[in-house]
């Protein structure tokens, strides 16, 4: 997707090896505009499929998995929440997820209300680097007895290992900017 990867080219930068930053049109503030493409070319990617819901993590993934409903006739999103809170329900699925952004565990959670067995999930998230997020949205689809359509992701680093231990998991993964490195502070693409 060029206008995705010429804006990661133009705003996005390199944080040590691995971190790249993304926070003034993705992460933090957010260009409106950009993120109506990237909903437009998950539509394209997933158009031959059903989707009934997005299943995303929050807070990042909100945003995008949101605009791109609307390409989906308007499916609902549902974020997995990071956090306890009393207004919770108390019936939910759990996957524990390993943030190497911020070098800790922590444990999402999905009311168990929101996904029904047989439910065609899109899985959408900003960034593919390990896997652990992504994976922990795709146990706790399958847990749920729903169908994962496939993981749709902003940028994926392809130097990192999720897609590596997505498919163990057997889901179709597209993922819109697909970097190769980022050594010395400058990103490389993968070929399409
Ligand atoms: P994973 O679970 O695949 O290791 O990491 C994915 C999650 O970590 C994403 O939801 C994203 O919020 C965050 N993340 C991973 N790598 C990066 C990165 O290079 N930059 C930013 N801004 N977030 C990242």
């Amino acid at each position: 997707m060029d206008i995705l990867k010429e804006r990661i080219l133009k705003d996005g930068k390199v944080i040590g090896n691995d971190i790249l930053k993304v926070d003034s049109f993705l992460n933090h503030q957010i260009d409106v505009k950009l993120l109506n493409e990237i909903g437009m070319e998950f539509r394209k990617r997933f158009g031959g499929e059903i989707v009934d819901k997005i299943l995303t993590v929050e807070s990042s993934g909100i945003g995008v998995a949101c605009i791109t409903a609307q390409y989906f006739d308007f499916v609902p999103v549902i974020f997995a929440k990071k956090h306890e809170a009393f207004n919770l329900d108390t019936e939910t699925y759990e996957s524990d997820i390993f943030s190497f952004t911020k070098n800790k565990n922590y444990r999402i959670r999905v009311s168990k209300k929101y996904i029904n067995p047989g439910d065609k999930i899109l899985i959408i998230d900003d960034f593919l680097a390990n896997g652990s997020a992504s994976l922990g949205l795709v146990k706790i689809a399958k847990e749920a007895g729903a169908k994962i359509v496939g993981v749709g992701i902003v940028i994926e680093k392809a130097f990192q290992h999720g897609r590596k231990i997505l498919e163990t998991e057997n889901v179709r993964i597209e993922s819109l900017a697909i970097v190769k490195s980022m050594e010395k502070g400058l990103v490389i693409f993968e070929e399409n």
